[in-house]
Formats: structure tokens, sequence, C-alpha cells
């Protein structure tokens, strides 16, 4: 495998600690404790995976975790009462909606609720208009660990070729932005994209963000380009035994290994990056509500 693997773990346990020592000097030096709440409507199990985790690290870097379980039928009134609070609550910086959410919920309306200096997961049309006109915004957690990867293997990123593959608000989109703001020559691919082989083939960056198992083959990447694979596929994997699944990135990683200069693995490249990306985001707002400097290298 001639590319460098790009160690999302590992950089995610970095940029943790990182968090850890702003939040102990915030403690020692301001009296301030970064608070973040996550919000969970129903029982989905994955999403309770994730609240989970999200919690156990938020206490790790000590932080302040505060979750609110609600029922799956609970009303939107309901909910958006539970976000005013938390809204207004001055021990809460970062607050996040655990998507998706139950079918009679209109996430829009939900998400748009939450006071955008608070929205640690940027999904507020206020942060995406920030976001796309290079103003300080509360950056998306996945294409913020994509570019913090990005800046670190590559030092500066500015004039290179980069196509996205996935134009999706949460990834696609937001990824795409936050490479041209790093001066990127950016093309957004999709499901109606023609020729994407050649598309990918162009790029010295290639993100994949498609949610279809393997689908980018090795002879689709520029050789020496970089490939970060942001997909999460589970597929079955009865060779492990009865049951049992393994999980699988957007591109053939072993194919794209041997052309490409530089690759994220699945699992243990953006993954793990992602929440690191909350708890960065909960510092920054943290500082920002409290007019001090935020820290270097952990924003866009
Ligand atoms: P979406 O389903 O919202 O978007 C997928 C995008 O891929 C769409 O824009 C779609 O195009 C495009 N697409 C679908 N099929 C093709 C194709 N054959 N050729 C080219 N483009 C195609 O997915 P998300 O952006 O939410 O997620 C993408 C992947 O990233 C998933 O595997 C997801 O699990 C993973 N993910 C991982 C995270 C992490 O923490 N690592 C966080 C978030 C997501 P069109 O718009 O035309 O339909």
């Amino acid at each position: 495998m001639p590319a460098t693997l790009i160690d999302g773990k590992a950089f995610a346990a970095r940029v943790r600690s990182q968090v850890a020592d702003h939040v102990t000097r915030l403690k020692s030096e301001h009296g301030i404790t970064p608070g973040l709440a996550v919000v969970l409507v129903g029982e989905d199990p994955a999403s309770q995976v994730y609240v989970r985790s999200k919690g156990k690290q938020t206490v790790e870097v000590g932080m302040k975790s505060v979750e609110h379980k609600l029922d799956v039928d609970t009303s939107e009134a309901d909910l958006l009462a539970v976000i005013d609070q938390l809204n207004n609550d001055p021990e809460i910086h970062g607050i996040l909606v655990q998507l998706p959410l139950p079918e009679h919920l209109d996430e829009d309306l939900v998400i748009n609720s939450i006071a955008p200096e608070k929205d640690v997961d940027g999904f507020h049309i206020s942060n995406v208009g920030l976001l796309g006109t290079g103003q300080k915004s509360m950056v998306p957690c996945t294409p913020l660990g994509c570019l913090m990867m990005l800046r670190d293997h590559h030092g500066s990123i500015l004039g290179m070729d980069a196509v996205v593959v996935g134009r999706s608000n949460i990834v696609g989109k937001p990824m795409a932005q936050l490479l041209l703001g790093d001066s990127c020559t950016v093309t957004i691919a999709h499901s109606r994209t023609k020729d994407l082989p050649d598309v990918v083939r162009r790029a010295d960056i290639v993100v994949a963000a498609v949610g279809r198992p393997e689908m980018i083959p090795g002879d689709w990447i520029k050789p020496g380009a970089t490939v970060i694979d942001v997909g999460i596929n589970r597929l079955d994997a009865p060779e492990r035994g009865e049951g049992k699944t393994r999980l699988v990135g957007d591109v053939q990683f072993e194919s794209c290994a041997e052309v490409a200069g530089a690759i994220t693995p699945v699992p243990g490249g953006v993954g793990p990056m992602t929440i690191a990306c909350l708890l960065a985001n909960t510092v920054t707002a943290c500082c920002r509500a409290n007019g001090l400097a935020e820290p270097e290298g952990l924003t866009a």
C-alpha cells in the first residue's frame, strides 16, 4: 500500500486533548465550564449509541454534559420548549438535536429554533449562510474534521483541485464551501454527474460522501491524490460469524490505497473526527459567548 494512512483515530485524540487543555484554562482562569446539551427524541438504536458516545466524550474533556431524552411521540411544541429553555441557559454553550427526528417533527423548523451561536452542528440556516459567505460561523462537524485532516497532511491546500462526491446539506455542500474557503478549485459531483470517473480522476483531493459501499475504485484516482472517505456503510460479514457485519467506506480501500498519496480508512478515519469536532465547536461557542479568544486550529 503506497498511500500514507491518515489516522483519524489518533488525530481525534489530539483534538480532544487540545479541547481538554482549553477547558482546563477556561475553568481555572475564568471560572467557566463549557456545556453541551444533546436532545434525543425516540429510541432509534443508532442514535442512542451516538448520544451515549457524545455524552461520554464531553465529560472526558471536562465539559458539562446534559442529555434530554424525549418520548418518540413528543409534540413539536414540547420539543421547541426544551430548545427554548436550553437557548436561555447560560451554562449551555452548545445544543445538538440528534437527527433523524421522528416523522411528525419538522426537522428544519426544529434546527432553526436553536440559537445560531449555540448550534454546534452548524445546520442552522444562519450558519449555513455565514459559511457560504465566508464569515465566522459554526461549521458542521464532519466536514470540519475532513478539513482539519487535509490541512494537517498538506499544510496548505491552496490551488489544489478538489472533487466532493455528494451534495448533502450536512456533508457535501459544507465540505465544498470549506475547500473553497481554503482556495481549492472545487467541483461538486452527485448522482446526475456525467462521466463521474473522469471528474474524480482530475482531483488532487477526493472527498467521498455518497453512502454507497465501495463505489469509487482505484482506477478513478489520480496517482498521488488524497482520498478522504466519509462513507459509513455496514455490510453483512458471514465470514466473521452469523449475523456479523463490517464497516466499509464509499471508496474501495485496497485499490485506492495502491494509487493515492494519502487515504483515510473506514473505520478509524473521518468517523472519530466528527465527535472530536463537536467538542471543538462547543469550546469555540463557549469562548465566543464569553468574548474570549478562540482556541487555535480548532475551527475553519
Ligand atoms: P446523503 O444520502 O444525504 O447524500 C448522498 C449524496 O451522494 C447525494 O448528494 C447523492 O446525489 C450522491 N450520490 C448518490 N448516489 C450517487 C452516485 N451513484 N454517484 C454520485 N453521487 C451519488 O448522504 P450524507 O451526505 O448524509 O452521507 C454520505 C455518507 O457519509 C453516508 O455513508 C453516511 O453514513 C456518511 N456519513 C458519515 C459521517 C461521519 O461521521 N463519518 C457523518 C455523516 C455522514 P443526489 O443529491 O443527486 O441524490
